[in-house]
């Protein structure tokens, strides 16, 4: 069929908005969705025609009905789409600050939409009929997980800081070695948050060393606490030494101050056991007499966003009192996770399979493996054939600044352009982020690289058939 070309008209044969809104194509539209989005897509569509009449791109095809239907239904599902979006998390990254760290067990997502959609005992005390405190749901539990005397929970571990620092050294001294001056992703710096919280930085030592002299030398009446930190996502190598915590703890406790450990990731349980790169156990850093041990929810834990601090009962009941606690307490849905994941801390031999974060970080080569060499078929089936496919053995990482430097052996499936050029495979990658679930890899050198140790065996016919919306 021969089509008539298209004839070049101006923006005076565009159709008045009334009368599109009454355009019989889009009464459903406005059924479902409501006169006024749709009011503003019809706006949107014709303001775009009007732009191209002033550059006289504009032509009578722009203004067929359908073609301006079909712009309008667009316009309204994007302005109604949900913004949060799934994605496929191929970066070899398992704890993604940007793709939200940990996922949590399916006991959890049990217990948040229980409490999304129904009352819940959050703070009453079902035997009493009295008001409760939303702490106790957590505090028993958590504390004995980490042999502490007691713990509270915040938003999260940045939180936690700011209320320890604001309730324990407000207008006071606050004495930090300067190895451990860190910012961590998002801007979260240790300078900057002491200050917001009113302490006063004492730095001691040097980028690579830093001795209990150091320390000691420090001290005055003004010092309010000794706060250690954990060099979460970077480390000083060579000519390098900090200060042991149990030494730390001494000092200070021969000064009757407290001493407090940020962890930022920390462990429950030893990660070493799965076969996994030593982290800090909570437990050890407790033992070792650090008075306050901060960690978050959702790094190893696997948890929620939370902020948990545990330690003494003394210490912990300041940071309860302190009008910081309440600004920056955590809402139902973190108690209902965080309580749903510690249940599965207590029994400690099944969380290589009940808890998401440690299954995939412990996850067996072959398992990866077998999961690459079933896709890269599909895969290699989706793809214009100027792109190889192959299965190639390659490092995933934790994430979430724990253990740096240290990686994980797994297997992805290597994406290579058959041309010289580069640029075909940046493109590629941006295809594979623009499908309804988005794909997100990474580029490394002259490959796009899918690490599938977090793409699990469930899901793999799911991922499939996204792969399967490339093909033209
Ligand atoms: C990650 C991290 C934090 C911040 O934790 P959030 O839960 O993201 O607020 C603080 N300190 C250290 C050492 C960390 O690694």
């Amino acid at each position: 069929m021969a089509w008539p070309s298209p004839v070049a008209v101006d923006a005076s044969a565009l159709p008045p908005v009334d009368r599109v809104l009454g355009w019989p194509a889009l009464a459903l539209l406005v059924e479902r969705h409501g006169r006024s989005v749709v009011l503003d897509a019809i706006r949107a569509e014709l303001a775009a025609c009007r732009t191209k009449a002033a550059d006289q791109t504009l032509t009578d095809r722009d203004l067929a009905t359908e073609r301006l239907v079909a712009g309008i239904h667009e316009r309204v599902a994007r302005a109604t789409a949900l913004r949060l979006q799934s994605v496929w998390n191929l970066t070899g990254t398992v704890l993604h600050t940007n793709l939200g760290r940990a996922l949590l067990p399916a006991a959890a997502i049990e217990a948040v939409a229980r409490a999304q959609g129904e009352p819940v005992a959050l703070e009453y005390d079902v035997a009493s009929g009295r008001r409760g405190d939303r702490d106790t749901l957590i505090a028993p539990r958590l504390a004995a997980l980490c042999a502490a005397e007691h713990a509270t929970v915040v938003n999260n571990c940045a939180a936690g800081l700011l209320l320890t620092l604001g309730a324990l050294a407000r207008r006071r001294e606050v004495i930090v070695s300067r190895g451990e001056l860190i910012e961590i992703g998002g801007s979260f710096r240790l300078p900057d948050l002491m200050r917001a919280a009113g302490a006063r930085l004492v730095e001691v030592g040097t980028t690579n060393r830093t001795h209990l002299d150091d320390y000691a030398e420090a001290l005055s009446p003004r010092t309010a606490m000794i706060l250690k930190v954990h060099p979460s996502n970077y480390r000083i190598t060579g000519f390098a030494a900090d200060v042991e915590s149990s030494a730390l703890a001494g000092l200070a406790a021969a000064h009757g101050l407290p001493f407090v450990v940020d962890l930022g990731s920390g462990a429950l349980i030893d990660l070493s056991r799965h076969g996994l790169p030593a982290e800090p156990v909570v437990a050890d850093v407790v033992a070792t007499g650090a008075d306050l041990v901060l960690f978050s929810g959702d790094k190893l834990l696997g948890g929620p966003q939370a902020g948990l601090i545990v330690g003494r009962e003394r210490l912990i009941r300041r940071l309860n009192k302190d009008p910081l606690k309440r600004a920056l307490r955590a809402g139902k849905l973190t108690f209902a996770a965080l309580d749903a994941v510690l249940a599965l801390y207590q029994s400690p031999e099944s969380l290589p399979q009940t808890l998401t974060t440690l299954r995939l970080l412990t996850r067996s080569r072959d398992s990866i493996r077998a999961t690459a060499e079933r896709l890269c078929p599909v895969i290699a089936a989706a793809l214009p054939a100027a792109f190889a496919v192959t299965v190639e053995a390659v490092a995933s990482e934790i994430g979430s600044g724990a253990q740096p430097g240290e990686t994980l052996p797994s297997y992805a499936v290597a994406i290579r352009s058959r041309s010289p050029s580069a640029a075909g495979l940046t493109a590629l990658a941006g295809r594979l982020r623009h499908l309804p679930r988005p794909v997100l890899g990474r580029l490394a050198d002259d490959r796009l690289l899918l690490d599938m140790r977090c793409l699990e065996e469930a899901a793999e016919a799911a991922f499939g058939a996204e792969i399967g919306r490339l093909t033209p």
